[in-house]
């Protein structure tokens, strides 16, 4: 994913969300710094907070990943992708995402966030995980779940599942992600 390689003329991805994806990438950027919503958006932020709002939650982690008054800047992207390549069910309650998988998820989530600042797109899957290795990503290999309905998962080859969770379309494997 880190390889540098001369960027080609022809935008296979989709083109980022500036608003969105800057301050990930931009140390001091956050314009906002009475927020009360920590997010990776906002370089200040810390995971931690983010986690005391999940950890009181019963609500499932998918919606909560969703909530502005508990992450900013993360996207619905994002949100699938994230979930898929920490193993987390969607559906698993905001108190169920222990403090040490949660910190995970975070580091993770900024990385993921600045690799799209640096691409210009979003990319979550890695090299190996991919069906073809060639550069750049092809655009149907750059995502575990996200819209891949009815495909077979990287990973195990079930069968990608979605449904409406907080007003936006849910990408999970069932298998991968089962709890
Ligand atoms: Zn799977």
């Amino acid at each position: 994913m880190d390889r540098r390689r001369p960027r080609r003329s022809r935008r296979v991805g989709r083109p980022p969300r500036p608003h969105r994806l800057r301050g990930a990438g931009n140390p001091g950027g956050d314009r906002d710094p009475g927020a009360a919503r920590p997010g990776p958006a906002a370089p200040r932020a810390d995971g931690g907070i983010a986690h005391s709002r999940i950890a009181r939650s019963r609500t499932a982690i998918g919606a909560l990943l969703m909530d502005q008054s508990v992450l900013a800047g993360v996207g619905n992207v994002y949100r699938a992708e994230l979930l898929f390549r920490h193993g987390v069910s969607p559906f698993r309650p905001g108190r169920a995402v222990e403090a040490p998988l949660w910190q995970e998820m975070w580091v993770d989530l900024v990385m993921l966030l600045r690799s799209g600042v640096r691409m210009g797109r979003i990319v979550t899957t890695r090299a190996e995980d991919r069906s073809r290795r060639r550069s750049p990503v092809q655009r149907d290999d750059a995502h575990y779940v996200y819209r891949r309905t009815g495909l077979p998962c990287r990973i195990c080859g079930t069968e990608i599942r979605t449904e409406v969770m907080v007003g936006r379309n849910l990408y999970w494997c069932p298998v991968c992600q089962a709890v």
